[in-house]
């Protein structure tokens, strides 16, 4: 299908600046990952629990009590037949998968709307004069009247497609000098970048760890601002029972991956080894793997999915979408990072007579680090790419509270409404990832519109775009909110809500955080209505209460302190510290497939988690 173009600059551009430039801070924008550097630091923190602090954190109702009268008429509009209408509708192919900034989002964002507007709803999005136009960062959108506004906030993306580059290497040996080129998407892999180009002197720094504990410093010596960092990934003595980082679990689990690396958990326990390197300003980190072969890496630069019936191979055209002027869609600010094979490692390393095999066995032969300044090697990287800006919407809309001493305290509840697109013939239609999650907001909207009994606080309803991208939408929502963010006293997120677990996806839930005894729990857990509610600290109260109307089977997530949550919308309200709930049940084979479609919805736990929703926003409002 062709896609009209929006008339924005488009502007294919090869940038190669030579020289002393790549000192440039501002020219430093260049992005270079690898699909399974990504994988680093993305799993879900691995919080070893006992039996029994697992079953405190497990409400268990199976007889819900009956609905209070103040929430009773709002929660029963609340039914499976009206949830799986408007989930049809939404992840029906009509809709292309919503992807961001597509038309079929822009269908979906204008449907949201008119139900908005139907039910009563006030828009919350911006006021037809601002749209497009640069607005401050802190300030609110609060001040003009209810009538002005639209129930869209427009969010502009910059586009970066067709991606590709080249890495040039020089050697120089003695008095000559060695010239040779590799290709990205051969001998390594340029995810994203914004064409722009670098040369810069290359620096072995051994593993690359600074660690006091471990009495180890790679860069001992060794100046390696603006230049480029090879180093070897994870830590030394990684099978060695004597090695300083076998020394305790803390540095075990930061150096060494323990638990199974799940693509929905980006979260991050604590700084990396990359986050720590990233702080001596290189120019750019390039690694090698610690243990592994070239050809795996050849493997994963050539993956594509695995074939069965319900999971067509597709090759999806690389796009990115970022927030214009933050710098890292990532949102670590940390040095971008590139994994190489051991092949070229070996040319890079040419000058010193040495491979990478030889320069890491002394390293773990000695438990000692031996960096080297690799003088009279130079890389250079170019890399070409399309950009442009284009646009899509975040849908909010209102119920303004009903106390004047608690309306100006808001509650937003929340969902990303975009998903993965299409892809040839095939859509990507995200019933459960995030249709199910819009429904909730949506029937949490209706509920509190024909609910006799107002909420004290104002209630927001906000359905995101780019969440897929990098939860770019709420993270232009929370620099760009309603009211003055710190009015904003809960956020409600729903992600993936109308899956049940089955044995096999309950198990691997177990796997990702560490349920001891998972065999005897699932005895206990009634798996067809099972939910996970991650939550700030005192927010949990409120949720056990409400599920003695619903009757469903939580779990508890208390957020640790400190780490940055991730995997979805609520780690953006998180980052301004603003307190969440949020709910999800089973993460199926069907994420992120084709195969993620409505008739695979369990209606009842659908159902149940949307009333969860308004049950729990409704106490949070009127407490
Ligand atoms: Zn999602």
């Amino acid at each position: 299908m062709k896609r009209k173009k929006i008339p924005l600059p488009n502007v294919k551009k090869v940038i190669n600046l030579l020289g002393g430039l790549f000192m440039k801070k501002s020219f430093f924008t260049i992005l270079l990952v690898v699909v399974f550097v990504l994988s680093i630091g993305a799993q879900s923190p691995p919080q070893k629990q006992s039996a029994e602090e697992m079953e405190k954190n497990l409400v268990l109702v199976d007889k819900p009590q009956a609905v209070p009268d103040s929430m009773r008429v709002g929660c029963e509009t609340i039914t499976a037949d009206n949830t799986m209408a408007l989930l049809t509708f939404i992840s029906s192919d009509l809709l292309d998968g919503r992807d961001t900034a597509s038309r079929g989002y822009k269908i979906a964002a204008e449907y949201a709307a008119s139900l908005f507007k139907l039910w009563g709803i006030k828009p919350a999005g911006d006021m037809p004069s601002a749209r497009g136009r640069f607005r401050g960062m802190t300030r609110g959108t609060g001040g003009a009247t209810q009538a002005q506004r639209t129930f869209l906030q427009e969010v502009v993306f910059r586009e970066t497609s067709d991606v590709s580059g080249t890495m040039k290497l020089d050697t120089r040996i003695g008095a000559q000098v060695k010239s040779r080129t590799f290709q990205s998407g051969v001998d390594f892999s340029m995810r994203s970048s914004t064409a722009e180009s670098l040369t810069a002197p290359v620096v072995f720094a051994g593993y690359g760890i600074t660690e006091k504990e471990a009495k180890w410093d790679d860069f001992k010596n060794l100046d390696v601002k603006g230049k480029i960092v090879l180093i070897l990934s994870e830590a030394p003595g990684k099978d060695n029972p004597k090695s300083p980082f076998q020394k305790n679990k803390k540095l075990k689990e930061k150096y060494f991956r323990t638990a199974p690396a799940m693509r929905m958990a980006r979260s991050s326990r604590g700084p990396s080894k990359i986050q720590d390197i990233s702080k001596r300003e290189p120019a750019l980190i390039i690694q090698v793997q610690n243990t592994g072969k070239d050809d795996t890496i050849y493997k994963q630069l050539a993956a594509t999915r695995r074939i069965s019936d319900e999971r067509p191979i597709i090759t999806r055209p690389r796009r990115r979408l970022s927030l214009p002027g933050r710098t890292s869609p990532m949102g670590g600010g940390s040095t971008p990072v590139i994994t190489i094979t051991r092949e070229i490692a070996n040319a890079i390393l040419e000058s010193t007579g040495k491979t990478i095999d030889d320069l890491k066995n002394t390293i773990e032969k000695n438990l000692k680090p031996a960096s080297i300044n690799l003088r009279g090697t130079q890389l250079t990287i170019t890399s070409t790419a399309k950009v442009k800006l284009v646009k899509c919407y975040n849908v909010l809309g209102l119920i303004e509270g009903s106390d004047p001493d608690l309306k100006d305290e808001v509650i937003v509840i929340g969902g990303h409404y975009d998903h993965l697109g299409r892809s040839g013939d095939y859509i990507f239609n995200g019933a459960d990832d995030n249709g199910s999650g819009s429904v909730g907001v949506l029937a949490s909207a209706r509920a509190f519109t024909v609910n006799p009994v107002k909420p004290k606080r104002t209630i927001l309803f906000a359905l995101w775009t780019g969440e897929e991208k990098g939860l770019l939408g709420s993270r232009y929502y929370v620099m760009n909110p309603y009211s003055p963010i710190d009015k904003t006293v809960m956020y409600f997120n729903m992600d993936m809500i109308s899956r049940a677990y089955d044995e096999q996806s309950f198990a691997r839930m177990g796997r990702m955080f560490q349920f001891p005894g998972g065999k005897d729990l699932m005895k206990k857990i009634r798996l067809s209505d099972f939910l996970t509610v991650n939550f700030t600290k005192g927010l949990d109260d409120i949720v056990r209460e409400a599920n003695q109307y619903v009757g469903l089977h939580l779990f508890l997530r208390e957020a640790v302190e400190g780490r940055r949550g991730g995997g979805s919308d609520h780690a953006s309200f998180a980052s301004v510290k603003v307190p969440y709930v949020y709910t999800m049940a089973a993460m199926t084979s069907d994420y992120h497939q084709t195969s993620d479609s409505v008739e695979k919805v369990s209606k009842e736990l659908f159902t149940k988690a949307c009333r969860l929703t308004f049950l729990v926003s409704f106490a949070a409002a009127n407490k």
